[in-house]
C-alpha cells in the first residue's frame, strides 16, 4: 500500500471508527471467547505474496473486534477506564501520520514544547502550585520506577549509578499495602528488594498515617537500616483508599525523606476543586504521577508526572553528566533524560486537543457526574435483597458482595457472561468483592443504573441454589 491508497483506507478506517463507537452498547462488553480462538483463525505463517488490503481489511472486520473487550464501551465499570475521548483520537491520528520519535528537542521541538505547556495546563487543572514541573511517561508504572530510581541514588548519594548497589546500605522505602502492584515492581526493578519495601499498617479508613509512617521509619533506624523514600496512595486501585497524604509528608520531610504519590487514576478527579481535600497537603510531594489516559480522555498512553524539583532525577535518568547542575531548567529541554526509555511518542497532543475541546468545565461535569451516579448505583445495589456494600464509594468507586464468596464469585460470572456491563473483582480484609468504578467518557445515568438492573435480573434468574450459602 502506498500514501495514496493511506488516503482511501483511512477515510474508511474514520467511517468504521465512527460506526463502531455508536454500536458500542450493542455490542457484549468482554469479549466471550475462550483462550486461542482468535489466534485459531489466523495463518501459521506470514504471506510470501502481498495481499490487497480489501483482503486484510475484511479479514480485521471478521476477526478482530469480536475478540475484543471493549474499552470504550459506556458500560465497561471494570478496573478502571482507559478513556480515549474523539477528540484524542483525532489528535493521535495526527500524531500516527507523523510518527516522531521526540528523544531530545531537535528531534521534534513542537513534541517537546507542547509536552511542556500542556503538563503545566494539567498542574494548573489539579491545582499544584507553579514550581512544579513533569513529563508525560507511558504509564505510572515507568514514573513510579523513575521516582524510586530517583530516590534511591538520593539515598545513594548518586554512588548507585556508577559503582552498583552490592556492598551498599540496606535502603528501605515505606508504602502501605493499598498501594498499587507498580509499586512492588518499582522496588525489585531498582535492585532495592521486595522486603525493603515496609508495608505500613492502614487505619480503619485503609490509609497510612502519619503516625504509622513515623514508627515504621523509626524501628529501621533503630535496626540500622537506611530509610531511602516515601511512595503514597492516593486512590488505590482496589478499593479506591487514600493515604493521610498531608501527615505522612510532614514525616518525611522531617525525617528528610522524599515522597512519590501514585494518584493514578484519582488524579484527574482533582480537576474538580471539591475532590482536593482527599490529597490535602500535596503541594508538598516531591513527586505526583497521574494517568489522563484513565479518567480524562486522553487515551492510553498518558502518564504524567509532576516534580517540585526535576534535578535530582535528571541526575538520575540522564546521560549528560556537565549539565548536572541546571538539569532540567535549562532552555532546552530534553526528556528522555527524565524517563527510562530513550526514544518517545508525541502524547501530548492529545491533551492540547482534549483539554481544549471539552474545556475543564466539560471534563469536571464528565467527573462529577460519575462520581454523584456511583453513588445512586450504590443506593440502587443496597436496596436489593442480598446484596450488602464492602466498600463505600471513593470518588466513583465502591464494592459489594453477597452472603459468600462463592455466591459473589457465581454472581459476577453471570454478569460478565450476560455482557451488558462489566465488573471485576477485589479481595477486601479477605472477602471476594465485586468492585464498580463509573468513569466511561460516553457512558450515560441510564448506562449506570442498569448494573443494579443487571444484577437483580441475575440474582432473580438464578435457582436460589447457585447463590445460596455453601
Ligand atoms: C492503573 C494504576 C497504576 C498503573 O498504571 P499504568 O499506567 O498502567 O502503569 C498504578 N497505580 C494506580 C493507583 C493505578 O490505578
Amino acid at each position: 500500500m502506498d500514501h495514496e491508497g493511506l488516503r482511501h483506507w483511512s477515510k474508511r478506517a474514520a467511517d468504521w471508527a465512527a460506526d463502531y463507537h455508536a454500536g458500542l452498547r450493542d455490542r457484549p462488553v468482554r469479549a466471550p471467547l475462550h483462550p486461542g480462538a482468535i489466534a485459531r483463525q489466523l495463518p501459521d505463517a506470514p504471506p510470501d505474496a502481498p495481499e490487497p488490503m480489501e483482503t486484510i481489511w475484511s479479514d480485521f472486520e471478521s476477526i478482530v473486534p469480536d475478540g475484543m473487550t471493549h474499552w470504550q464501551h459506556p458500560r465497561f465499570f471494570a478496573y478502571f477506564p482507559a478513556n480515549a475521548a474523539p477528540a484524542s483520537m483525532l489528535a493521535e491520528q495526527l500524531v500516527n501520520a507523523m510518527a516522531c520519535n521526540a528523544l531530545i528537542w531537535q528531534t521534534s521541538p513542537a513534541a517537546t514544547e507542547v509536552e511542556q505547556v500542556m503538563v503545566d495546563w494539567l498542574r494548573q487543572a489539579v491545582g499544584l502550585p507553579e514550581g512544579f514541573v513533569g513529563t508525560i511517561h507511558d504509564s505510572a508504572t515507568n514514573a513510579t520506577l523513575s521516582a524510586v530510581l530517583t530516590m534511591r541514588e538520593k539515598a545513594l548519594e548518586w554512588r548507585g549509578l556508577e559503582e552498583g548497589l552490592s556492598g551498599g546500605p540496606v535502603l528501605r522505602f515505606y508504602a502501605s499495602a493499598e498501594t498499587h502492584s507498580s509499586v512492588d515492581k518499582a522496588i525489585r526493578v531498582a535492585g532495592i528488594g521486595q522486603r525493603n519495601l515496609v508495608k505500613v499498617a492502614t487505619d480503619s479508613d485503609r490509609a497510612m498515617t502519619g503516625a504509622a509512617l513515623q514508627a515504621a521509619i523509626a524501628a529501621d533506624r533503630a535496626a540500622g537500616l537506611q530509610p531511602a523514600g516515601v511512595i503514597l496512595c492516593a486512590g488505590g486501585t482496589s478499593v479506591g483508599a487514600f493515604d493521610r497524604i498531608g501527615e505522612c509528608i510532614a514525616v518525611a520531610r522531617a525525617e528528610g525523606l522524599p515522597t512519590h504519590v501514585d494518584a493514578a487514576w484519582a488524579g484527574s478527579a482533582m480537576i474538580c476543586p471539591e475532590f482536593r481535600g482527599l490529597w490535602a497537603g500535596i503541594e508538598g510531594a516531591d513527586s505526583v504521577v497521574f494517568n489522563p489516559h484513565k479518567w480524562l480522555g486522553a487515551q492510553f498512553d498518558c502518564s504524567v508526572q509532576l516534580l517540585c524539583d526535576p534535578g535530582a532525577q535528571v541526575r538520575t535518568l540522564g546521560l549528560r553528566p556537565t549539565y548536572l547542575e541546571t538539569a532540567g531548567r535549562e532552555e532546552i529541554v530534553n526528556f528522555n533524560e527524565w524517563t527510562v526509555p530513550l526514544g518517545r511518542r508525541f502524547r501530548a497532543l492529545k491533551l492540547w486537543f482534549v483539554l481544549r475541546a471539552y474545556g475543564l468545565d466539560g471534563l469536571r461535569t464528565r467527573i462529577r457526574n460519575h462520581v454523584a451516579w456511583a453513588h445512586e448505583a450504590r443506593d440502587a445495589l443496597a436496596a436489593l435483597p442480598g446484596v450488602e456494600i464492602v466498600t463505600e464509594p471513593r470518588l466513583s468507586l465502591f464494592s459489594f458482595a453477597l452472603a459468600t464468596d462463592a455466591a459473589t464469585e457465581a454472581l459476577l460470572q453471570r454478569i460478565n457472561d450476560d455482557g451488558r456491563i462489566y465488573l471485576t473483582q477485589t479481595r477486601v480484609d479477605g472477602r471476594f468483592a465485586i468492585r464498580v468504578q463509573v468513569g466511561s467518557f460516553d457512558c450515560s445515568k441510564e448506562d449506570v443504573m442498569l448494573i443494579a438492573t443487571t444484577v437483580q435480573e441475575m440474582l432473580a434468574s438464578c435457582s436460589s441454589e447457585s447463590f445460596s450459602s455453601r
